[in-house]
């Protein structure tokens, strides 16, 4: 990690200073308006409560949701606060604005410790463009930066990026810390033997993932409904699979390439449709029926891909092998994750990301048995691409 964080700075620099935390409060919330998964919130209290036991005093920036560009109750931060307060048992306040003299003063009043989370930073027009002004406007509310937001890290807007150009020092929190130490670990200088396993829904939006990971791997095992644009490029019987026609080059183009490396399931399980799980079954992957699709991996592709994860040091997965929101199509997904957590017991560094495989790996219950599991759906994508992040770049080298 070559980016400073808030345990480089001075005692001076961080005791009755205003910590200006960009964090990313982008959590679920059920019918009744209460937050219904604070994995989001609860990943950024070791940042927090190191700012309040070296006598910060916290300001709190989030997005949450996708409100068109003005205030809109529906998208309040106002629950997350609640939920904060719980959480930290400290004194949280919460304001129905982000920027502006009143809330300046807010923030001045604060005491060493003390907390308050500011509204949805996009309910300003200018905040998804990066708008200098708005930037300016959020600098003001803290003598120095803190980005905690990996999943927003991708974006360049005016609480990612723009900020950091008027307040300094712009650091790194722990979040974002553990973030970029984890997965840089294993794209910089991984264990061998490195595996990568791949799958969701479609190859387009993974295509620069298995070209930066390509060249780095043992191997790639591939899952998910992605297995069937490779199969199709193999010419095989794909039936209603869901199939990217336009990216069957391209898959063929891959296989020629690194067949070696590219490992396909053997078999798997189809069903006539989603709604229809009674009549899933096991298929080897030359007799899928032409009217069923592909929903899972079979048992010999999970008994296979469990092998290879056991022999591994470093192992990243991303995307579903199958539909894990519905069962039996859970099944292989569940697998890769028990197979996963057992090689980490073992000593392999394991890392998901993507924000549905988190899910999946959280729903299986083996969250905490993985080494790491990103905070970040698409961030954590890109930084597999090998792109640069606007929110990290931003913040001051070591
Ligand atoms: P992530 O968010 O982890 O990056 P993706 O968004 O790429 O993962 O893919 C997740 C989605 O892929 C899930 O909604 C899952 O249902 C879907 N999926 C996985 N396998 C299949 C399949 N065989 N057919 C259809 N959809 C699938
Ligand atoms: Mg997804």
């Amino acid at each position: 990690m070559n980016k400073k964080t808030i345990r480089d700075l001075k005692p001076v620099e961080v005791r009755g200073k205003r910590a200006l935390v960009r964090v990313d409060f982008n959590v679920p919330l059920d019918d009744s308006g209460k937050v219904s998964d604070d994995t989001r919130i609860r990943a950024a209290l070791p940042t927090i409560e190191w700012l309040a036991d070296n006598g910060a005093r916290i300001v709190l920036l989030s997005h949450f949701g996708r409100p068109k560009g003005g205030p809109d109750p529906k998208y309040s931060l106002k629950p997350v606060a609640d939920r904060l307060r719980e959480l930290t048992k400290r004194r949280v306040e919460f304001h129905g604005a982000s920027i502006g003299p009143a809330i300046v003063a807010a923030t001045k009043s604060l005491g060493e410790g003390d907390i308050v989370l500011l509204e949805n930073t996009r309910f300003h027009p200018g905040e998804e463009k990066n708008d200098a002004e708005l930037a300016r406007a959020f600098a003001e509310l803290g003598d120095f930066f803190v980005n905690d937001a990996f999943g927003a890290a991708h974006r360049a807007h005016s609480s990612t990026a723009g900020v950091a150009t008027f307040l300094h020092p712009a650091v790194a929190g722990l979040l974002m810390e553990r973030e970029l130490e984890f997965l840089g670990r294993a794209l910089a200088a991984p264990k061998r033997p490195f595996l990568a396993i791949l799958g969701g829904a479609k190859i387009s939006g993974k295509i620069d993932v298995i070209e930066a990971l390509l060249p780095k791997v043992e191997g790639l095992l591939i899952g998910g409904a992605m297995a069937c644009t490779f199969y199709r490029a193999l010419d095989l019987e794909t039936g209603e699979s869901l199939v990217e026609a336009d990216r069957v080059d391209l898959a063929r183009e891959l296989l020629d390439r690194a067949r070696m490396r590219l490992t396909l399931p053997h078999d798997c399980v189809v069903a006539p449709s989603l709604e229809e799980p009674n009549a899933a079954h096991v298929v080897k992957r030359d007799a899928i029926p032409a009217d069923e699709a592909m929903y899972d991996i079979g048992p010999d592709s999970i008994a296979s891909y469990s092998r290879a994860i056991q022999t591994a040091k470093t192992v990243v997965w991303n995307g579903p092998m199958g539909v894990f929101e519905t069962p039996p199509f859970d099944r292989g997904t569940r697998a890769i994750a028990e197979a996963m957590a057992k090689a980490t017991n073992a000593g392999c560094l394991t890392i998901v990301g993507g924000g549905d495989s988190a899910a999946a790996v959280e729903q299986a219950g083996l969250a905490q048995q993985m080494t790491h599991v990103s905070t970040g759906g698409g961030a954590s994508l890109e930084f597999l691409e090998g792109k640069a992040l606007p929110g990290v770049e931003v913040l001051a080298d070591k």
